[in-house]
């Protein structure tokens, strides 16, 4: 039985992951993928499997958040800025606040913020009057890296709404680095 049609099987009888999902991994890449893990390895087959669900769960986050962008409530950003909420705190000035993300996808993963939002929930809704501030979030950023001993390398991502899977509405650089970063990203 071919593979993409054994996943199917997979999927439809355990429900195990969403149509979406499925639809999602029938791209050519991820067809690969999964053809190779399937015939190669069982294990890789279920790693494979897994990072699909990852994605979905990711994706329907994303979606769910970003219902909620602009209501004006409080995000969790907020709480940790007010201290209401601990972090562990790398770099912190007047305008900025850097703390170690709580799910870090690599040895560091700092998050840089605005301690003032200013309607800056993501960077798709930047304007002139935040020029200033987006600087100041590069400036930042680059402190951490120098911090956290990782100027020779590192990345910084920005997640701009739903589809880029941005979770919290209060405008965030992400500071990665420690572990060798591959391209392109997902
Ligand atoms: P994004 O998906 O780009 O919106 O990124 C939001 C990030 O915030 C994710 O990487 C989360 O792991 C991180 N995060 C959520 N809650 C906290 C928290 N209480 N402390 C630190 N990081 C958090």
């Amino acid at each position: 039985m071919n593979s993409l049609y054994l996943l199917r099987d997979v999927v439809e009888n355990s429900g195990a992951i969403s149509l979406r999902a499925f639809n999602f991994i029938k791209t050519a890449n991820q067809t690969a993928q999964i053809q190779n893990a399937s015939i190669r390895s069982p294990l890789r087959f279920r790693r494979v499997l897994s990072s699909v669900r990852a994605t979905s769960d990711e994706e329907l986050a994303a979606a769910a958040a970003a219902a909620n962008a602009d209501s004006g409530a409080p995000t969790i950003f907020d709480k940790i800025i007010s201290k209401e909420i601990p972090s562990s705190i790398v770099y912190e000035d007047e305008s900025v606040l850097a703390f170690r993300d709580i799910s870090p996808q690599a040895p560091v993963h700092v998050l840089v913020i605005p301690k003032l939002c200013d309607g800056l929930t993501q960077l798709g809704k930047a304007e002139k009057r935040h020029e200033e501030i987006l600087g100041q979030l590069l400036h930042a950023a680059k402190i951490v890296a120098e911090k956290e001993g990782i100027s020779d390398g590192f990345r910084v991502v920005i997640n701009s709404g739903a589809s880029a899977c941005q979770s919290v509405y209060h405008l965030h650089l992400h500071v990665l680095g420690g572990r060798q970063m591959k391209w392109p990203p997902g």
